[in-house]
């Protein structure tokens, strides 16, 4: 039985990510590792700060590990909020703030198109792997739905007419960013090292 530390303190991901891990992994989570830091993400691109999350943790544990970092790019602002998508109105993580000022900054702006973004990587062996998932859509101009988190209640993925706060769980992993770079993870652990 092969054991990952998955590098998040976040309880719907880590729950997610333990029923579709294949049999001979055990996902462990920080506080079950009894890690109780929050890793820094100082970089401007996903695939540094998942890489530096991985980094930190097998520093402090010498085992393998994963993590991710995800976030909103909206084309009409250069991909912003992008890296910056937790905290983009103020330092500390606000949705209800995010969500008003990614609106007011698209008020008159007509091309509302715009992708949420997952990179996984994967430290296994000293070796660095990444893994990654994009999920595209639109912003709306105001919020629909109460569901899920984050932008959830501005976007809608392409192929539908909800926005992700409309959508349960099971509903929006058929589209979610988050899930295709898992179900990318979960393929590359099965392949190579089951
Ligand atoms: P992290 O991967 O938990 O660091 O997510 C970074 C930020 O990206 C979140 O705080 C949200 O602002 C945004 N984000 C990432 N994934 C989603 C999603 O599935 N729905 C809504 N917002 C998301």
């Amino acid at each position: 039985m092969k054991s990952l530390i998955f590098a998040s303190n976040n309880a719907n991901k880590i729950a997610e990510i333990k029923t579709l891990l294949p049999n001979n992994f055990t996902v462990v989570s920080l506080v079950e590792a009894g890690i109780d830091i929050d890793i820094e993400e100082p970089y401007f691109t996903f695939q540094e700060n998942a890489a530096e999350k991985a980094r930190v943790i097998n520093e402090l544990t010498g085992g393998d590990c994963f993590s991710e970092d995800s976030g909103l790019e909206v084309t009409a602002i250069n991909g912003e909020p992008g890296v910056f998508s937790a905290r983009y109105a103020k330092a500390e993580e606000g949705f209800k703030d995010n969500i008003d000022k990614l609106l007011s900054v698209l008020k008159n702006e007509t091309n509302r198109k715009a992708q949420f973004k997952t990179v996984i990587c994967l430290l296994m062996n000293k070796n660095y792997y990444y893994f990654e998932g994009v999920c595209s859509g639109e912003i709306i101009y105001e919020k629909r739905g109460e569901q899920g988190f984050g932008y959830d209640p501005v976007f809608i993925p392409d192929g539908s007419d909800k926005t992700f706060a409309e959508m349960d769980m099971r509903e929006k992993n058929i589209f979610s960013h988050r899930k295709k770079a898992f179900a990318k993870l979960l393929q590359f652990l099965n392949e190579h090292h089951a």
